[in-house]
């Protein structure tokens, strides 16, 4: 609302006696008349054509209507996680226009909002910290606030993060690049041009159903939901769900159980078999995790059952028995010596979904690739050690087979399973998102499409934004 007057400046335009508000041409009467809808209180609507679905024969229909145009974009990237915010950053650093759409309210997805905390994996087999770039960026910005980052430059202890503090972190980075955000605003369909190009998104907010238009979409959704509704080929998969959990007032720590993953400050992974689809939710022995930067505040990681992220009717129910599961672990754990005050500080506020959807790109990323110490020309970057050694991730895992004007990012970009188990942790999704973001924004600037980008051009930007290719 660029003309919304605040009752403040008003007062100051009318004791400075001008019959105009101060600093613009905007009449005082007109500013008055605005001035009553910026207080509390009852608004003047706007009329709007509903167009509600209808029922018939036991057949419910949407009928075709007109969307209005929220915005138009160079650079539409959907999904505000690890991949999604690394993508905004990178494009917009090349000057072209960046709007970055989020589901939540806050930025970072599941490093954030799914209280996945540890940021693994950063190095090689020598220690060597091989995923730089906006990510680095990231975790240096961390590395300034009190209790924001631990175990930072441990090599091969992998840092952990406050959640509240990388949300902070992130807010920043966008608000400092002059990105425009919508959140609490869930992508829901493509936009498609009468070549069949994707051409921006459909999105549901308070505001509605409206439309971005964009030149290039990134999908950071992590599903895969803007190029599976343009119709790309995909595979369709499906993995652990968990929901991790922070512990209040422990001074105890543990890594023990077949439920845990990852803990600060480790490589390890627990053996145990992941409970297959439909499986109880193991039950935790009090369990109480392992450190966060938060004093006394630790974070249990966790597996979870093999579920479908894209049933609501089954994560809906999972998310329940988890939610049970670990209150009832929180009671297990204030018996044991210094857990007997723990409190649960926080569940996270969304579910732990691995994987869903694959894209299936013009190159498909496999584990025999990696294993191989696969070289590619189209080398954007490194993952680091983890099940093998560091590999090489290219372009094409990023570009989908069949659909032009749109990148993959992130989880769910072209890989095979066994792979895509490596790729989606979080410092390879900065890999991927910073290189897709910069990609789109090379397509906007060359007037060329994504599939078609100079992959030297890219590869020297990706160097100039600090990310290691060698
Ligand atoms: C339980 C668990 C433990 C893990 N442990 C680790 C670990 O220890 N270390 C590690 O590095 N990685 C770990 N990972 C992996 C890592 O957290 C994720 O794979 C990574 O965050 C993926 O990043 P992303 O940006 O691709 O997707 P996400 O983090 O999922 O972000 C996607 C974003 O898009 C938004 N979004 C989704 N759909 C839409 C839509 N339709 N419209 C608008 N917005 C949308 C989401 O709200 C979200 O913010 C773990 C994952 C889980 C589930």
């Amino acid at each position: 609302m660029p003309n919304e007057v605040t009752r403040r400046e008003l007062m100051r335009s009318i004791t400075a006696g001008g019959l105009f508000l101060a600093g613009t041409m905007t009449p005082l009467s007109s500013a008055l008349a605005q001035t009553r809808e910026a207080v509390r209180g009852p608004q003047k609507q706007t009329p709007v054509t509903r167009a509600p679905a209808t029922l018939a024969n036991e057949k419910v229909a949407q009928p075709a209507r007109e969307l209005s145009i929220l915005r138009k974009t160079g650079v539409l990237v959907v999904g505000g996680g690890p991949a999604g915010t690394a993508a905004a950053l990178s494009a917009r650093r090349l000057g072209v226009d960046v709007t970055l759409v989020e589901r939540y309210g806050y930025l970072g997805g599941l490093a954030t909002g799914g209280l996945v905390l540890a940021i693994f994996p950063l190095y090689d087999k020598n220690n060597r910290q091989v995923i730089l770039g906006i990510g680095e960026e990231m975790m240096q910005r961390l590395d300034k606030i009190k209790f924001g980052i631990i175990e930072r430059g441990k090599a091969p202890v992998y840092p952990t993060v406050d959640a509240e503090a990388f949300k902070y972190v992130l807010a920043e980075m966008i608000l400092e690049a002059d990105i425009h955000p919508y959140l609490n605003c869930w992508g829901v369909d493509a936009i498609i041009d009468a070549q069949g190009a994707v051409s921006g998104a459909v999105f549901e907010s308070k505001s509605g159903r409206q439309a971005i238009i964009a030149d290039v979409v990134v999908d950071a959704s992590g599903d895969g939901d803007i190029y599976a509704a343009a119709g790309a080929p995909f595979e369709k998969v499906i993995d652990s769900i968990g929901l991790v959990s922070r512990i209040g007032n422990v001074d105890i720590e543990d890594l023990s159980g077949e439920n845990f993953e990852h803990q600060t400050g480790t490589r390890t992974q627990s053996k145990g078999a992941r409970p297959t689809r439909g499986a109880p939710i193991p039950v935790l022995q009090g369990n109480v995790g392992s450190p966060t930067p938060a004093p006394g505040v630790n974070w249990l990681n966790m597996k979870g059952p093999v579920a479908d992220a894209l049933d609501v009717a089954e994560v809906s129910m999972l998310e329940l028995r988890h939610r049970r599961a670990l209150w009832n672990n929180l009671e297990r754990a204030r018996k044991r010596p210094g857990a007997e005050n723990a409190f649960m500080a926080e569940t996270a506020p969304q579910m732990g979904v691995r994987l869903s959807r694959l894209l299936d790109g013009v190159r498909k990323l496999t584990m025999k690739d990696a294993k191989a110490g696969t070289k590619f020309k189209d080398v954007i970057g490194y993952s680091g050690d983890y099940v093998t050694p560091a590999f090489q991730i290219p372009y094409s895992c990023l570009v989908p087979s069949k659909l032009e004007n749109l990148l993959a990012a992130g989880r769910c970009v072209s890989a095979d399973f066994e792979l895509a188990d490596t790729l989606r942790l979080i410092p390879i999704c900065w890999v991927t998102g910073q290189a897709a973001g910069i990609a789109a924004a090379i397509s906007i600037q060359d007037k060329c499409k994504p599939r078609q980008v100079d992959v030297a051009k890219l590869q020297r930007i990706l160097r100039q934004q600090g990310a290691y290719l060698e």
